[in-house]
């Protein structure tokens, strides 16, 4: 059984339903021990597109981190994601973050995830999660960590 730490983001079409749906179905891959509330970012490599509505979960699960990617694909393929530019417009994002303490290198799969650790939007909703987490978001600049907010409800 492993420990992943599993990024959502959705910047397409009701992005608080996609991501709340997304954080249902991921319990279709094990057990999804918590989940951090939702956040709202600016889009990251292509500004001029809607903002990104963000999440963080602890999944246990019998899948190794390969075919965790594969499912996780499956999963935003059913979720309606469709394949547009790169950093374009999406409706729903799954990253593997961090998976135990692995180090994977391959050219397809890179954990923990290559970006973590300059994206607020991934280490903010992780570090509400994982206190492992906490020292990289706090190195993060403060002009970093307020691109990052929680998202207001009601
Ligand atoms: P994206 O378009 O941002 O969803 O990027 C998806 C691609 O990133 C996938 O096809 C993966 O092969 C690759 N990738 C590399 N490392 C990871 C990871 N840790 N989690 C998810 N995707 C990854």
């Amino acid at each position: 059984m492993g420990l992943a730490r599993i990024g959502l983001g959705s910047n397409a079409g009701d992005a608080t339903a996609n991501v709340t749906r997304a954080l249902e179905a991921l319990a279709t891959l094990g057990t999804v021990t918590t989940h951090s509330q939702l956040y709202v970012s600016k889009a990251w490599g292509e500004r001029d597109q809607p903002d990104f509505v963000n999440a963080a979960a602890l999944l246990e699960t019998h899948l190794d981190p390969r075919a965790l990617l594969d499912a996780l694909k499956a999963l935003e393929a059913s979720l309606g994601r469709k394949a547009t530019y790169r950093w374009g417009p999406r409706v729903i994002d799954l990253d593997i973050l961090a998976y135990d303490d692995l180090e994977v290198r391959e050219p397809d799969l890179r954990v923990p995830h290559e970006r973590l650790f300059e994206r607020a939007f991934a280490l903010a909703p992780l570090a509400e999660i994982d206190p492992s987490f906490r020292p990289a978001y706090a190195r993060l600049t403060p002009e970093q960590r307020a691109e990052v907010t929680p998202l207001a409800s009601g």
